[in-house]
């Protein structure tokens, strides 16, 4: 499938030529080879990443106890059964995700130390020329393909988001982001102030408090979090009945996803007695004397922002210990020996560990052309959050925020595959999607509703990410529920796919 040439008698830089070209081998990427080896066996195809392995955030984020937040029942791939207790670490997940490339024989398909800088679509011959960059030789490689399925993520993977506070230089300890944690960081016996109270604060901290001399969990405000077991009864039960797993699998992820339905529509209903109800699963942890209305009440309504599962609540047992505590303040500037508060206390720390989030970007950091022309995405409208109007031939798989992710890897994987087939079917070699005439007036809005949903991270690259409509069809409307029934149900022939 290579194609070499020679231009004036200089050698032209071979290009590999493929059906789809995948973007990325995190659990969308591996997802989406499997399935098309298997819904579209025939299709040649690659896979690009960056990293030198597979597992994408699972493979970036190496801090002390980093682990999964939601259940890897439903974070798990529908046709991979997940055999262990349901929050798994990132290692379990790798192993996981190397038996689904094992098993399927998906290793060949996949090119790591490829970062892709550039995509150009040219309308005459209907395909992608993509440039990738080798990570390791600096060698520049070009691919060509009719179809793009983009599973780069949702966040820079080289590097975390460090807000910049006043004096962070005069500070004489270490700074760490938890994305790029270095690997000898020797933190036994020392004082760690660690910013931020979401996943990732929630994760690490239990897990080097008891070494180090004490962690400080220091959060602008409130999240919400929901202590539980990190186990699953059903599962349990269904296991000691001998049933097999396959079953298992299902049947547990379909009592999961009920009961996810339910708390998301009680969530909406009666928000201040969901938000109580999670409160108190703080306070049975912590006892009546300490001061969740500060530190574990948040100014916003359940769902607005993820919500971590805290396997045994073992952030609140190591508060409740000692061995770790809470501050809700702002911080007014670094200092020589830690942090200066608004309220003008001080916190002494050794080292400062930023857990303040990700650098969303769209699409891989890639240069996109389009004809020449550069390609900005914030100009396009979204039709359901993966597909994008005059963008040919390409697919974002984007997950949810308020379900795992994975679920919607698989139903657009499905989606793409269906899509792949009806194009053959009709002899096209294009498709894109454009608003029809009835989507005329439709009013535009930002990528989603911050009354919606609203972490840090989407907020302040909100003016980056395509528009979305007020229809339905023409938004990410983050909701599994629906979705499992709708996306199997579009008619490709909708007047909103416009072939070629
Ligand atoms: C610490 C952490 C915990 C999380 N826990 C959960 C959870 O429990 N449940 C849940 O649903 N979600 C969770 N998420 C969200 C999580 O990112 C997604 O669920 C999921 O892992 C995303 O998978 P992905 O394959 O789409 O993207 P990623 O995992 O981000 O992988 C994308 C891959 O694409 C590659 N790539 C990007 N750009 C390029 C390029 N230009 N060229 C080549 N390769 C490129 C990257 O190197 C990366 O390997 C978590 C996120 C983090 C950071």
């Amino acid at each position: 499938m290579t194609a070499t040439g020679t231009l004036g008698g200089r050698v032209e830089q071979a290009t590999e030529n493929f059906d789809v070209l995948i973007v990325g081998a995190g659990i969308s990427g591996v997802g989406a080879a499997y399935h098309l080896t298997k819904q579209r066996p025939g299709t040649s195809f690659v896979v690009l990443e960056a990293l030198d392995s597979f597992g994408g955030t699972w493979w970036t984020h190496r801090y002390p106890g980093i682990r999964s937040d939601s259940d890897l029942y439903t974070f798990g791939y529908r046709f991979k059964p997940w055999t262990s207790a349901p929050i798994a670490t990132a290692e379990e997940i790798r192993k996981y995700m190397g038996e689904v490339i094992e098993e399927n024989d998906l290793g060949c398909h996949i090119r790591y130390k490829h970062k892709i800088a550039s995509a150009r679509w040219c309308s005459q011959d209907n395909r992608w020329t993509i440039e990738a960059v080798r990570t390791d030789t600096g060698e520049t490689r070009r691919f060509s393909a009719n179809f793009l399925w983009m599973c780069q993520g949702y966040y820079r993977h080289s590097e975390g988001y460090t807000p910049d506070w006043p004096g962070m230089e005069r500070f004489t300890g270490k700074i760490v982001h938890p994305q790029s944690w270095p690997e000898d960081l020797d933190y036994a016996g020392k004082r760690v102030v660690v910013i931020g109270s979401g996943a990732t604060a929630a994760t690490l901290v239990p897990a080097i408090a008891a070494d180090c001399a004490h962690v400080t969990v220091l959060q602008r405000s409130p999240t919400y979090f929901i202590p539980g077991r990190n186990e699953n009864d059903l599962a349990d039960t269904l296991r000691e009945l001998e049933i097999d797993e396959a079953w298992i699998h299902e049947i547990v992820r379909r009592k999961i996803l009920h009961d996810q339905a339910a708390f998301t529509k009680r969530s909406f209903e009666e928000p201040e007695a969901v938000k109580q109800e999670l409160i108190g699963g703080v306070r049975a942890y912590l006892g009546p004397d300490y001061d969740i209305e500060t530190h574990f009440t948040p100014r916003y309504r359940p769902w607005r922002q993820r919500i971590a599962f805290v396997p045994d609540g073992d952030i609140f047992q190591g508060i409740k210990s000692g061995k770790a505590s809470v501050v809700t303040d702002e911080i007014d500037t670094f200092t020589e020996k830690g942090i200066c508060l608004k309220s003008g206390r001080e916190l002494e720390a050794d080292i400062i560990i930023t857990a303040t989030g990700f650098n969303l970007n769209v699409l891989g950091d890639i240069a996109f052309e389009i004809d020449g022309k550069p390609l900005v995405f914030s100009d396009t409208v979204t039709y359901r959050g993966m597909m994008f109007t005059g963008v040919p031939n390409l697919v974002w798989v984007f997950g949810y925020f308020r379900a795992s992710w994975t679920l919607r890897a698989d139903l657009l994987a499905d989606f793409v595959c269906r899509l792949l087939a009806h194009m053959e079917a009709r002899g096209a070699r294009r498709v894109e999607v454009a608003l029809r005439p009835e989507d005329k007036d439709m009013k535009l809005l930002p990528w989603i509703d911050p009354e919606n949903f609203n972490p840090g991270y989407l907020m302040r690259a909100m003016h980056l990410l395509p528009k979305r409509g007020e229809k339905p069809e023409w938004q990410h409307t983050q909701d599994y529920w629906r979705e499992k029934d709708e996306l199997p149900a579009i008619d490709l022939d909708g007047r909103e796919f416009v072939y070629g």
